[in-house]
Order: C-alpha cells, then structure tokens, then sequence
C-alpha cells in the first residue's frame, strides 16, 4: 500500500510519540511575524533559552504595516511597538529579519515562497492561521498560536495531533472568468467550514494540475477556512519550476537532486486516502460569500438564502442575513458595494493584479466606491510597476499602495467604517473582520473585486469581460 505525501513527511519528521497521542514533528521552517511573536520571545528571554534554529528561522514585518506611509515612529504606537519588538527579537536571537528597507518584506505568505524558503516535503509552522498557503509546494504547513510560536523558537518542534487525509479532485477545465478563488470558496461551501477538522486536504485532479503556482497558494491559503489545518498539492514540474533559480532555492549542482527527492515524497498513486471527493470544474460560476464565513456563499448568479434552505443551519443563517442585513431571498448581484479591496495573502500575487488590471483597463471605478490594491510584497509591487500595471488602476481610480496584509484584517489604518460593505479578495468575512465593528465583506475573485468596483455592485465578471472593449488585451 502506497503512502500519501502527508504520511511520508510526517514519518520523517517524527521525533517522538507523545502520551497525550500528539506527534512530536520537527520543524524545518518558521515563518515569524510581528504580532504572535513578542510573548513568545518574551518567554524565552525570562527562561534564558536561545532559539533552537535560528538557520531556520525567517522573519518579515507584514500585518500592522501602514500601506501609505511606511514613515517611522508609526501613528499606531501599538504598531511602532510590535515592529521594534521584531526588530530587537530578531537582532538578539540571531535570526533573519526582512523588514520595512528591505526588498524581500511582504506578507509572510507571499515572501516565502518568493524567496524559494517554502519547498516541497517541508514541515513549515508560522504563527498565522493561512501558513496553509504554502502547501501549495507540498510543503505540510501549520498555522500555529503564540504559544507554539513560543514552542518552535525554543525546540524547533511542535507537538500536533495525526490528521487523516481527504483527497479533492478538482477535475476538467475552468470555465472562463471563474478562477482559483472561485474553486475553494465552492469547496468550502460544499463541505462547510468545519468539513475538513481533523483532516489534511489533498488538492489534486487535471484541473489543479494544470494550475500555476499562484492559483494553487490561493486554493491552500483557505484550506483553514474549511477546517483543515493543512491542505496540499502534491510537487510537480510546474512547483520545481517555480522554486528553481530563487534566493533560497538549492543551488543548481544541487537542484537536480532535490527534484528527484522531493517527486519521490509526493502521494503514491495506489496511497489510500480517508476520504474522497469529486468537483467537476466545468460546473462552478464565479462565487461571492453574502454572509459572515466563508462557506455562507452562493454564484453570483444566486440569491441570498431563506431559513432552512438547503437543510442548512437555519439559526446560522438567520444571525448572518441579520448582521449582513439581508431578509432573504436578494439577489447578490446588484448588491451594492462601499469598498473594493484588491490584496492579502490569497490573491496579492502578480498574476491577480494582471487579471485584475485586464478587466480594470479603461474603465473608471464607480464614484461612490473606495478602491485600492495593496500588493502583496515589495517584489510584487516592483514587478507590477514595471509592467505598468500601477498606472492602469491609478487612471481607473484605484489607489495603488505599499505591500502589506492592509484590509484583510484592519490591524493598520486600511480599515472599514461604519457599515461599508466591502468587496473583497481576502479570505476572511467574519463580524469585523476588516477593522469596522460592523462592517461587511463579500469575498470573491480579485477579478470580481476589479468589476465590482468599476460597477459600484456585485456583478458578474463574464458579462463583463464579454462586455469589456479590452478584455484580454493586456
Ligand atoms: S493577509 Fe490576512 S490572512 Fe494573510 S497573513 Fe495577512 S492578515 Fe493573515
């Protein structure tokens, strides 16, 4: 009996069976930023540990960074204090900080693979919930808290529970204007939120196969928000591709033989899976979440849900359209929308921003709308500013601002007011999410996000780029 690549890099990695039944699983990556970390750092310091490895161990400022004026001492005293407490941290422990002067700062989700750190058969910890991102190499990656992040500085282990594994295939062609976001948000809905607790998801099929590396970041980045704690795709061709020739990536007298190892730790075809399941890509439609998680979404050709639709949780539902304010039964084309936010680690990528800036180009971004695209790292801003992608938005009415999570979470001053209704390509619509206690996200495509905004409403980014005198012209 085969094995599945989760299998094969858990049994490397294995230091010990706990008695509480948890692995002992060593790390050979942490990712560090500036808001789990100050407390796990601050325990180390009172108990005079070092850190285990700092060889492995890569650090970048990202979620409280102003995306307008990077100018220090921040505004935010609490933002200026996480950012020097990074500083310090990684000054007096030795580890490799990319911080606000340095090219290689971004979202640590987008860096990391950026730089080539994130690479096949890896165990990878970072204290963010969407580490899930970098499975996308086949990395087995965990969003951990700060008392992990406190466990990993000082052994390089973490202790995690055995996961079972459920494959998804994804099999057959997208249809136009329907993209990676679209895929997970649909599996989500399809499996729920808490659908994958206590698994690890197998991302495969033609249809994932064919995919680049940046639409398979987007597919893991929201595998937590199905409940699966890690979620993968196994190494192929196109990962070894994209890793070869980055900063970090095995030098090339070396490169040939990690290919070799890191196809060999990919999932066996006879390896057993505890679950499978099928989602035929012809059927999906671009998505769009009307309530306050990701799974509460319908097509953009879809309504808003009444009580007990779908034998779906009729108090759940009810509390959504409640916040939401929705009665039930609308339409969400047509919704109206406040905001418009092109960015975070699910889609800040180049690739985005160009499809984004395709559907953009000529168009004027609806007069009562906010609009801005935030790339995802400094890298990502540079090469889109040489393509001339930053012009593009700017002539449309976007703002064009400095890397960084921004509005995906409303740690820094890119937050909602009031009761705005946001468009947006983020990952997370819960109550609040993006800064405004009573604000409201719909998430969806960053295509849809760029057609939303020039309309000033949801609306459907087919008949839009059908409609577009430039689409695919760019
Ligand atoms: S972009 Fe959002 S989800 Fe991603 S790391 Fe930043 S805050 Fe977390």
């Amino acid at each position: 009996m085969g094995k599945t690549l989760l299998q094969k890099v858990w049994d490397l990695h294995t230091v010990r069976t706990l008695s509480t039944g948890q692995t002992q699983l060593f790390i050979g990556l942490h990712l560090v930023h500036e808001v789990t970390s100050p407390q796990a750092f601050d325990a180390l310091r009172e108990r005079g540990w070092k850190v285990a490895r700092p060889d492995r161990t890569f650090a970048t400022v990202d979620h409280i960074v102003p995306t307008r004026d990077r100018a220090r001492p921040f505004v935010d005293l609490l933002a200026e204090d996480m950012c020097a407490s990074l500083e310090r941290n990684c000054r007096d422990f030795g580890i490799r900080l990319a911080d606000l002067n340095d090219d290689r700062q971004g979202i640590v989700h987008v860096i990391g693979p950026e730089l080539g750190l994130t690479q096949p058969a890896l165990t990878l910890a970072c204290g963010d919930s969407h580490t899930s991102t970098h499975g996308a190499f086949g990395a087995v990656a965990f969003g951990i808290g700060t008392s992990q992040v406190r466990d990993v500085l000082a052994s390089q282990c973490l202790a995690i529970e055995p996961m079972k594994v459920r494959r998804i295939r994804v099999t057959g062609t997208l249809p136009s204007g329907v993209y990676a976001k679209d895929v997970i948000l649909s599996i989500i809905n399809r499996l729920g939120v808490g659908g994958g607790v206590g698994y690890a998801y197998e991302y495969g099929g033609d249809a994932i196969e064919r995919m680049t590396m940046d639409e398979r970041m987007t597919i893991c980045n929201m595998s937590i928000e199905g409940g699966a704690r890690v979620g993968y795709v196994n190494p192929d061709e196109t990962t070894f591709d994209y890793i070869k020739g980055r900063p970090f990536a095995p030098a090339a007298d070396r490169f040939d033989a990690a290919r070799k190892w890191w196809k060999s730790m990919a999932s066996d075809p006879d390896a057993r899976y505890d679950d499978e399941v099928v989602i035929k890509a012809e059927e999906l439609t671009p998505v769009v979440t009307w309530g306050v998680n990701p799974g509460q979404s319908v097509p953009v050709t879809g309504r808003v849900p009444v009580d007990g639709e779908s034998g779906a949780d009729g108090q759940a539902i009810a509390d959504a359209r409640r916040y939401m304010g929705f009665a039930g039964g609308e339409m969400i084309a047509g919704m109206r929308v406040d905001v418009a936010f092109i960015g975070s680690c699910t889609n800040s990528r180049l690739s985005d921003l160009r499809e984004a800036a395709r559907i953009v180009r000529g168009h004027r971004v609806a007069s009562h709308v906010k609009a801005l695209v935030v790339p995802g790292s400094v890298s990502v801003k540079k090469a889109a500013e040489r393509e001339g992608l930053d012009e593009i938005f700017r002539a449309a009415g976007f703002e064009w601002r400095g890397a960084g999570c921004s509005m995906c979470l409303g740690m820094n001053p890119d937050k909602l007011e009031g009761r705005q209704v946001c468009a947006s390509s983020s990952n997370r619509n819960f109550k609040g999410r993006q800064g405004s206690p009573t604000g409201r996200t719909l998430l969806m495509s960053p295509a849809m996000v760029a057609a939303a905004a020039i309309a000033g409403e949801v609306t459907d980014v087919r008949d839009f780029v059908t409609k577009s005198p430039v689409a695919g012209s760019l």
